[in-house]
């Protein structure tokens, strides 16, 4: 489990940065925390030349207003700075309650927004030691030509596996993307593919430089729930975020739900905001809701718990999401 030999370049700007990545083409790789990087590294699972370093870059940190009252959190803001920050905490509560979730204070500490966003997806038959995956004569994603998961496939059903992207998707964020043509914004809903080897639309050469949450989402109420093995450190097993705007009479005036851990992609429910808006509480309302969030996911074996309880706990995260949000939410 050792690091692949390779050149470590530290660029101080992000031009210098794209520069690099442009130049190096496949050969390069971006490291910031390092803490999903590394254990790839070690796995073997990736065998950069160039490994680039872009901590150095200071204009990528900073959680901010920026003009029109949206919030910019940059993408080297750690996990920690996230969780912490007031302006977080008293605009986006679904934002802090999932992040609040990743991994443990080490990793938060360590492991950056823009990382989080950019994980590698996971699968059981994948993320194993070089010895372990030669063994088994590799799978689709890597190695070999068969998907252990969906044989006779031709897909990859690796999963995404963050916390902080289902709860930005109920925020409506948007990624700020460099590359050599200079920057772009995408949508986040549109920045994740569904497929478990080309997981987002960003271009060898392209860097995430920041996330910008909307005005028009400031005190959206909202929270996240995660299933996974051990509470104190694990990826998620299967998620849910929810975040929703109560007027005073208890009517619902705008709905996300995003669920995440049982697709290639964290995924909005397209359902929920058309069934929710304009509609008070009820229990048949958020069962049904629920039941669109099963139907989203489509977890299959591909990690160390069944589809059948996964799909179950979506359910159960959605009804329950649903409800403490929408008693927490009233003007
Ligand atoms: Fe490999 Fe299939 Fe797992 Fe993808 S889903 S990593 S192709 S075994």
């Amino acid at each position: 489990m050792t690091m692949p030999a390779c050149r470590v370049a530290r660029p101080k700007t992000v031009e210098e940065a794209v520069r690099i990545l442009a130049d190096s083409g496949p050969e390069a790789m971006i490291i910031a925390g390092g803490t999903d990087v590394v254990p790839n590294l070690q796995m073997k699972l990736f065998t950069p030349r160039v490994l680039v370093d872009i901590k150095p870059i200071r204009a990528l940190a900073g959680i901010t207003m920026v003009a029109g009252g949206a919030l910019r959190i940059g993408a080297l803001n750690t996990l920690t700075e996230i969780v912490d920050s007031p302006l977080v905490q008293s605009n986006y509560p679904v934002l802090v309650s999932a992040v609040a979730t990743i991994a443990g204070p080490l990793q938060r500490n360590m492991g950056t927004l823009g990382g989080n966003l950019c994980l590698e997806t996971r699968c059981l038959w994948y993320n194993q030691s070089y010895f372990w995956r030669k063994a088994l004569g590799g799978c689709l994603k890597k190695e070999g030509d068969v998907c252990h998961v969906a044989p006779g496939g031709a897909r990859c059903w690796a999963v995404w596996s963050g916390d902080s992207a289902p709860a930005l998707l109920t925020l409506d964020a948007e990624m700020e993307i460099a590359g050599p043509r200079g920057s772009r914004r995408l949508p986040l809903a549109k920045f994740y593919r569904n497929d478990g080897i080309y997981r987002v639309a960003l271009g060898r050469d392209e860097m995430v430089t920041a996330v910008f949450l909307p005005a028009r989402t400031v005190g959206r109420r909202g929270l996240y729930h995660k299933l996974r093995i051990r509470d104190s450190i694990d990826y998620p097993l299967a998620g849910v975020a929810v975040a929703l705007e109560v007027d005073r009479n208890g009517v619902c005036r705008e709905a996300r739900v995003a669920v995440t851990a049982v697709n290639p992609a964290p995924l909005l429910v397209n359902e929920a905001s058309e069934w929710l808006v304009g509609q008070k509480y009820s229990p048949e309302l958020v069962e049904r809701v629920a039941q669109a969030a099963i139907r989203t996911g489509k977890p299959l074996t591909t990690s160390a718990s069944t589809p059948v309880y996964r799909r179950d706990m979506l359910r159960v995260f959605t009804r329950r999401a649903l409800e403490e949000a929408w008693k927490n939410g009233r003007d």
